[in-house]
């Protein structure tokens, strides 16, 4: 069969020169043979990669487009989410034209598929999950979206949030999330009890974040963990940053870390600093997904963030101090295999999944996270999406 496009001169991920066929926006043949197309991209020597995938951000927050807007201060999560609402109130530049910028900013870097969080709160109501819905429709040719509905401002301090987060999921978000059921709910039962009540009602899966730390943050990691496996929710369910799991002595995170396996619970880490960072290998070990996300990029919780995960990566590798190209290649999984795994794609570089991956000028992966290439040519099912691609 004629491939609609083949990819020439690429260098393979087994370290050999090849090429990549493409028919119908799908990977038709990876190998050494040219077979023939309609077109041809010579891809110069450049390492084929597969497509980057981000398991945390949030296309809501995001102030891109707007003038830099200095951070307002909070030492507590609940001061930065009143400091948030403060900034929110006064923006004049909609969710529809932010995020997309967002989603144009992450393509170019190489992202062909995020999970993001939108805020859910009795201010704001639905507003920013209609804006997301209607971003993922417009930017379907460069992203797939999956998109969380994330009570921001808790479900139980903020009387009416629970029905928010069932119209949520009835107009079209993908998941439940959830906040901090101690450090912001202070009610570990009430609040897991929305979140699942809600995952089991709609049949969708859970990614709730997590910053309560130490004893307190593992408690309730294992209370998720319980109702995962009671409610048969098993592999639907993530949790996002879980400091608490790098501060835990060696009992508390072996038995911890059992019952998140056990559940198939994924963990997503930005690799912070300064704050305690899940340890990736100890849980890898134990058999527990990890995977990773940009989470605030530019605005009001993080002036900084520039969504670039090959550079995420490379802060995986820092905060946990890999250096071996194999251990550069586990950081480097976390930022495609597993994210990909956890949003529930079909991806990577394999014969029938989609054509989304990313050309880079470097001799392997662990030089990709090592030298974190500018050059980048995004191909999303089979087009070349890289910005100036077409003109
Ligand atoms: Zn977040």
């Amino acid at each position: 069969m004629n491939a609609d496009l083949v990819i020439e001169n690429v260098l393979l991920p087994d370290g050999t020169q090849g090429s990549v066929a493409i028919s119908s926006g799908v990977i038709q043949s990876i190998g050494h043979d040219k077979p023939s197309a309609a077109a041809v991209y010579d891809a110069k020597g450049a390492l084929i990669a597969p497509g980057l995938v981000d398991g945390h951000v949030h296309l809501d927050k995001t102030l891109l487009g707007l003038p830099f807007i200095p951070h307002i201060r909070g030492d507590t999560v609940a001061e930065r989410i009143e400091a948030e609402k403060h900034i929110r109130r006064t923006l004049e530049v909609p969710v529809e034209t932010r995020g997309g910028l967002l989603i144009e900013k992450l393509s170019a870097q190489g992202t062909v598929a995020l999970r993001s969080h939108v805020d859910i709160d009795t201010e704001i109501g639905l507003k920013g999950l209609e804006a997301e819905l209607t971003l993922k429709e417009r930017y379907h040719h460069l992203m797939d979206i999956q998109i969380v509905a994330f009570p921001q401002s808790g479900i139980l301090r903020d009387p009416g949030t629970d029905d928010l987060l069932n119209a949520a999921i009835e107009a079209g978000a993908d998941l439940v999330g959830g906040l901090d059921p101690a450090g912001i709910d202070g009610d570990v039962s009430r609040h897991l009890d929305v979140v699942f009540n809600i995952a089991e009602r709609h049949g969708v899966g859970v990614d709730l974040h997590l910053h309560d730390g130490g004893a307190l943050g593992a408690f309730e990691l294992r209370q998720i963990a319980e109702r995962t496996l009671s409610l048969g929710l098993t592999g639907k369910v993530a949790v996002s940053h879980a400091f608490c799991l790098g501060e835990l002595d060696d009992v508390d995170f072996g038995r911890t870390a059992a019952l998140l396996a056990k559940a198939d619970i994924a963990i997503m880490t930005t690799a912070p600093g300064p704050v305690s960072m899940p340890p990736v290998k100890p849980l890898r070990s134990e058999g527990v997904r990890v995977f990773c996300g940009s989470d605030n990029i530019r605005d009001a919780w993080s002036p900084f963030g520039n969504g670039d995960l090959l550079e995420r990566a490379g802060t995986v590798c820092d905060r946990q101090d890999y250096r071996s190209d194999e251990d550069l290649a586990l950081a480097f999984s976390l930022v495609t295999e597993m994210s990909s795994q956890v949003m529930g794609r079909e991806g990577g570089l394999v014969v029938g999944a989609p054509a989304d991956f990313v050309l880079l000028p470097v001799g392997s992966i662990a030089e990709a996270v090592a030298e974190r290439p500018r050059q980048r040519t995004v191909f999303k099912r089979g087009i070349n999406v890289t910005p100036g691609a077409g003109e």
